[in-house]
């Protein structure tokens, strides 16, 4: 399959050099069938959703709801009702932290997060805590990057029904580690502990299935896999859901208002208060299809696989070069590398990457907590998407040890 030229973006240069994207954690680029949908959509079928008789309301609402239902498919929800469209993963957090501990948090309990969340599942659930009188409560990871489940048990059975939910990443934006999310829900719900699971790097490398899962809520960000910024997911149990109040009020999501009192629309509408990005959430479903496809792909996924244990062994090589996020078994490494090199600052590197037409990320990345538990405030981030080769990955090594070479 050629897949770059479903990415036009892959074409362009940047400096006079090809461009070499391994920014795909941050955003990834989108292909063909997404950039035609979203152009189509918006030229013909421009009309609020769920509102209008008209004919092109009607579309525009079939091309809304077509990204529910594929994004139900995608992560086998149950039923539509359990997939609640945002904005992002960080919109998706955001209304959990605040519905779910409105019902169920209150003074002395807690909520527990690991030590390797980005900011997005973390200042939430801080705000909430807050508001609450509640406490944060954090799981460590090891060197390696890695949680223990053992200890998260020990943790669980120690708090005795304090702690009220558990938020954890499938897959660390800085590690790239997939976390043991089977064992760790069976593990938080032995304890009667909710999981929500945050899927903005796991959606992408790791088949999801809801209902094998078991998670309670499982979160994740459009525009990470294929699709348009501004379209995210939050999948929920009915049983969760149906207790929570709403998040935000305003129109679609009531059922009848008067100035005494209001009801709420059926789910998933209860939370989409407002004209959602429909044009967006509509590309969910050719950005699913083709995260599918390229998944399904055998010769894409060896080149993944092949890139992946290419950095794993040559990066090291590097003098002073320090990679986080190391576990035993590489099958569980996402190809996504985060490093610092002693004597080079990240931004530094960065920037010289950069100008050689190296489109990767330094800085804190959104989770400083996780930074400073390895004793660092800023790395440099490389993460690859299916449409990466080899050859890149090969050129980027040589280019990092001219950087490297050039600051020391
Ligand atoms: N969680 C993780 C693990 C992420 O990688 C990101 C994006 N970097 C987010 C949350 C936030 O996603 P968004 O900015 O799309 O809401």
């Amino acid at each position: 399959m050629d897949i770059r030229s479903e990415f036009p973006a892959l074409d362009r240069t940047v400096y006079g050099r090809p461009l070499v994207y391994f920014d795909n954690a941050a955003t990834a680029q989108r292909p063909r069938a997404v950039l035609e949908i979203q152009q189509r959509l918006s030229v013909e079928a421009n009309a609020n959703v769920h509102r209008a008789i008209h004919y092109l309301s009607g579309e525009a609402t079939a091309a809304y709801e077509a990204g529910r239902e594929a994004v139900r498919a995608f992560i086998n929800a149950p039923a539509r009702e359990n997939v609640v469209l945002t904005s992002g993963t960080t919109a998706s957090i955001n209304l959990v932290a605040t519905c779910f501990c409105q019902r169920f948090v209150r003074e002395g309990d807690s909520i527990l997060l690991s030590e390797a969340e980005h900011h997005s599942n973390l200042v939430p659930w801080q705000l909430a805590c807050q508001r609450h009188g509640a406490t944060l409560e954090v799981l460590p990871v090891d060197e390696a990057g890695e949680l223990s489940v053992a200890e998260l048990d020990r943790r669980l059975a120690n708090a005795q029904g304090r702690i009220k939910l558990l938020a954890v990443a499938h897959v660390s934006n800085i590690l790239g580690v997939v976390n043991p999310v089977e064992d760790i829900v069976r593990t938080a719900h032995r304890h009667n502990v909710p999981v929500l699971l945050d899927g903005a790097q796991g959606i992408v490398h790791a088949r999801v299935d809801v209902q094998a899962l078991d998670c309670d809520f499982y979160v994740f960000s459009g525009h990470k896999i294929y699709a348009p910024t501004g379209t995210g997911v939050l999948y929920g149990k009915r049983e969760w859901l149906e207790q929570m109040p709403p998040y935000m009020g305003g129109g679609e999501m009531i059922e009848s208002v008067s100035f005494q009192q209001s009801t709420w629309a059926p789910l998933p509408l209860k939370f989409e208060a407002g004209t959602p990005n429909f044009v967006a959430a509509a590309c969910l479903a050719p950005a699913l299809d083709c995260a599918r496809t390229m998944a399904e792909d055998p010769a894409l996924q060896d080149t993944q696989r092949a890139m992946r244990d290419y950095l794993l062994a040559e990066l090291p090589k590097i003098e002073g070069l320090r990679l986080y996020g190391t576990p035993r078994e590489s099958d569980r490494k996402i190809p996504l590398f985060s490093f610092t090199v002693e004597g080079a600052f990240p931004a530094d590197l960065a920037q010289i990457l950069d100008k050689m037409g190296f489109a990767v990320r330094s800085g804190h990345m959104c989770a400083e907590p996780l930074l400073r538990r390895y004793g660092q405030t800023s790395m440099v981030r490389v993460s690859l998407a299916p449409y990466n080769t080899l050859a890149e990955c090969e050129a980027f090594v040589q280019a990092l040890r001219r950087a490297v070479n050039m600051l020391r």
